[in-house]
């Protein structure tokens, strides 16, 4: 039977992608020199927050020097500063900062998860590494059974939520809003420095994702 500890635990030990695997370990061990003195996680990242929450939230993949190094996903970089803050201002969650595990950030009514458990080089998991860890998007899925709202950051976060659901041919476009049996899916522009420094995605269209999301619960 599964359970989210048992999901985790089979996340934690996957191995089904060999570039994945042998990339996030090196990644470990060639640590940036910013974080020289830390211990890296460097396995695979399961999701975390509330089971019981009505709010799922799917991102891509951890980063290299983010969740790949803290052990919890958008915890440790500029993504996990966005969605921390956000979050915060929406009362998803008690603190405006996710830093690393043990600083008492927790989320409320709030599950986050990805679309992919390992760091890909350049954020680009292949189609095949995406088909691999789908399973464990749709088992958490499966147990997380109050979920009204999802919101996907990022078109491969989309494509996972629409291929999970069988929903077909549906575009991603930022701030969309799905209605699908008993989800409401919002898709969004990922909170990455690619984005967020360039103005594709600016606070203000990143707040009204959060503030439609709280107001379709
Ligand atoms: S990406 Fe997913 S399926 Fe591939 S090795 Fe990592 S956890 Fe396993």
């Amino acid at each position: 039977m599964n359970s989210i500890k048992k999901i985790n635990h089979d996340i934690i030990n996957c191995k089904k992608c060999p570039r994945l695997s042998k990339y996030i370990r090196e990644i470990a061990k060639n640590k940036v020199k910013r974080f020289q003195k830390e211990a890296y996680w460097g396995k695979p990242l399961p999701g975390f927050g509330d089971i019981k929450a009505e709010l799922l939230i799917i991102g891509l993949a951890p980063a290299a020097h983010g969740g790949n190094r803290t052990g919890r996903m958008f915890t440790g970089d500029s993504s996990g500063d966005w969605l921390a803050r956000v979050l915060f201002q929406h009362d998803f969650a008690n603190k405006p900062s996710s830093e690393k595990v043990g600083d008492g950030f927790y989320l409320k009514n709030t599950y986050i998860t990805a679309a992919v458990r390992c760091a890909p080089p350049q954020n680009k998991p292949t189609r095949e590494e995406f088909e691999n860890c789908l399973p464990y998007l749709e088992n958490e899925l499966g147990l997380l059974t109050n979920v009204k709202v999802i919101v996907c950051l990022g078109r491969i976060a989309f494509d996972s939520c629409c291929k999970m659901l069988e929903i077909k041919k549906e575009r991603f476009l930022h701030g969309r809003k799905i209605k699908y049996k008993n989800f409401v899916i919002i898709s969004s522009y990922h909170p990455s420095r690619q984005n967020t420094n360039t103005g594709r995605l600016s606070w203000k269209q990143w707040n009204l994702i959060f503030q439609k999301a709280k107001k379709s619960l």
